[in-house]
C-alpha cells in the first residue's frame, strides 16, 4: 500500500501545477516549505497496566505549519498509527484550516494503541502521560488538540485536566471537550453534519435526484452523517464498520442501527439488511468513505458505481485512484472540504472559551453551514473556471492563502 505521506505530498504537487503565485514566493519555495513539518515530536510513554505490567508506546505530535495561526489538529488512537500517517494528517489539517478561513495552522497527534484493548483507567493514564510529556508544546496559543479516530470528549477532558494541573486553567487548550467543561454544542455532530452539507451542494450541482447513499465507517463522523441523512429522508442503502458490511436496497433504519451498534458493538448482524462483501463498490449513487485513509485505491476504483464521493475520512482516495475516478467521470468532494465541519466548530469552541460566553446550537450550526457552503462555492467556482477537479481547486485556494501569509510574515 502506498505511503500516505508520500500520497499527501504528491497531491500537493499535482495541485500546484494550477497555482498562480506572486513573484515574492515561488512555487518551489512554497513546496520546499511544506516538504517537512515545522516540528516533529516523538516520545515514549510508559503505561503501567492495571495488573502491574508495563507497556511502552512511541507517541507523536507533528506541528506541520503555523503560517496562519497556532497549530490545530486531532489525536488519533489506533493500532496502525505511525509517524508518516501523522505527518500526512497534519499536512491535510494545514490545508483544511486555510481553505475554511479558520485562523490556525495544522498539526496532528497519535498513539499506536487500540483504545478498546485498555481499561478506562489504563487509557486515562496513557492520555495523561501523553499530555504531560507534550508540556508547553500545546496551549491555547500554541497547539490545540481535538478528537480524531479512537478519541472523543472523554479523552479531551483528561487532556484539559492534565494541562490545567501544570499550566493553570485554560479551557481553550483543547477542543471537543464535554459541554460541562466548556465544550461547544454541536461539536460532536459537526463533522458528520458538514459532510452532508457538502454532499447536498454537490448533489444539487450534479442534479442528482432520489439518490441512495453508502457509508464506510460508523463512528463519530459516519453516524452523525447518517443521522443527518435520515433527517433529510435520504436513503442509506449500505453501512460498514470493522465488524462487517450491510446492505438493504430499500434503505437502512439509522436510528435502529445505532441502537443495534450500542448493544452489539458494531453493524454486523443488523436485521433487515444482508451482509455484503464490499462497501466501496456496492450499488449506490453517493459514497461516503468515513473510516480511514487508502480505502479507495487503483485496485477498487474502477469498480465504484457511485457518481459522487464525499470524503468524510482524511485521505481515503489515493492519487492513482483519483486519476481513475476522474477518467470515469466520478465527482469527489475532497476531505479538506468535506470533513472540515469538525475543525470549524472546534474553532467556535475555542472562541467561546476565550470569550467565556456560550452560543446556542442553532447559531453554531447555521454559522457552520454558512462557512462550509461558502468554501464549497469558492472551490466549485475555481474548479469550473480552470476545468480542474474539486480537489485541485480546494488545494489551490488553501495553498495560495498559506503562501500569502508566509510572504507577509517574511518566513520563506
Ligand atoms: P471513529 O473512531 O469514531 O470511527 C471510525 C469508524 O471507522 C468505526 O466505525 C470503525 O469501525 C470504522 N472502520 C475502521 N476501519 C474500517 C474499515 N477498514 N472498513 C470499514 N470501517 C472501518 O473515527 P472518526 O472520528 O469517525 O474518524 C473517521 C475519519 O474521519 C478519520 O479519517 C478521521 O481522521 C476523519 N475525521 C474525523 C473528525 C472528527 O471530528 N472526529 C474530523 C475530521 C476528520
Amino acid at each position: 500500500m502506498a505511503n500516505v505521506y508520500t500520497n499527501a505530498k504528491k497531491l500537493i504537487k499535482i495541485a500546484t501545477s494550477e497555482l498562480n503565485l506572486s513573484k515574492t514566493l515561488s512555487k518551489k519555495s512554497l513546496l520546499d516549505r511544506l516538504k517537512m513539518p515545522d516540528k516533529t515530536i516523538i516520545f515514549r510513554s510508559t503505561l503501567q497496566k492495571d495488573n502491574g505490567e508495563m507497556e511502552v508506546y512511541e507517541c507523536y505530535r507533528v506541528q506541520y505549519c503555523d503560517s496562519l495561526g497556532p497549530y490545530k489538529g486531532g489525536i488519533r488512537l489506533h493500532p496502525d498509527v505511525n509517524l508518516d500517517e501523522v505527518k500526512a494528517l497534519a499536512l491535510w489539517m494545514t490545508l483544511k484550516t486555510s481553505l475554511l478561513d479558520v485562523p490556525y495552522g495544522g498539526a496532528k497527534g497519535g498513539i499506536p494503541v487500540d483504545p478498546k484493548s485498555l481499561s478506562k483507567t489504563e487509557l486515562e493514564r496513557l492520555v495523561r502521560k501523553y499530555t504531560f510529556t507534550l508540556g508547553s508544546n500545546i496551549g491555547p496559543n500554541v497547539d490545540i488538540p481535538a478528537p480524531d479516530m479512537g478519541s472523543s470528549s472523554r479523552e479531551m477532558a483528561w487532556i484539559y485536566d492534565e494541562y490545567r494541573k501544570h499550566h493553570g486553567a485554560a479551557r481553550a487548550v483543547v477542543t471537543g471537550k464535554p459541554i460541562e467543561l466548556g465544550g461547544s454544542l454541536g461539536r460532536k455532530e459537526a463533522t458528520g453534519r458538514g459532510v452532508i452539507c457538502c454532499m447536498l451542494q454537490g448533489a444539487k450541482d450534479m442534479q442528482l435526484k432520489d439518490y441512495s447513499v453508502a457509508i464506510q465507517g460508523f463512528g463519530n463522523v459516519a453516524s452523525y452523517a447518517a443521522i443527518e441523512l435520515a433527517n433529510q429522508n435520504i436513503k442509506v442503502v449500505a453501512v460498514s464498520d470493522t465488524t462487517g458490511n450491510i446492505y438493504n436496497k430499500d434503505g437502512i433504519n439509522i436510528l435502529k442501527l445505532i441502537e443495534h451498534k450500542g448493544r452489539n458493538g458494531g453493524v454486523k448482524g443488523f436485521d433487515n439488511a444482508k451482509p455484503i462483501q464490499d462497501i466501496i463498490t456496492c450499488d449506490c449513487d453517493v459514497l461516503l468513505p468515513c473510516a480511514k485513509e487508502n480505502a479507495i485505491t487503483q485496485d477498487n476504483a474502477n469498480g465504484i458505481k457511485a457518481k459522487l464521493i464525499v470524503e468524510g475520512a482524511n485521505g481515503p482516495t489515493t492519487p492513482e485512484a483519483d486519476e481513475i475516478l476522474a477518467r470515469n467521470g466520478t465527482t469527489i468532494i475532497p476531505d479538506i472540504l468535506a470533513n472540515a465541519g469538525g475543525v470549524v466548530v472546534s474553532y467556535y469552541e475555542w472562541v467561546q472559551n476565550r470569550e467565556g460566553f456560550y452560543w446556542e446550537e442553532d447559531k453554531i450550526t447555521s454559522r457552520l453551514y454558512k462557512r462550509l457552503t461558502g468554501a464549497y462555492r469558492k472551490t466549485a467556482t475555481l474548479s469550473e473556471e480552470k476545468k480542474i477537479s474539486l480537489r485541485q481547486a480546494a488545494y489551490c485556494i488553501a495553498l495560495k492563502k498559506i503562501a500569502i501569509a508566509m510572504t507577509a510574515r517574511g518566513v520563506q
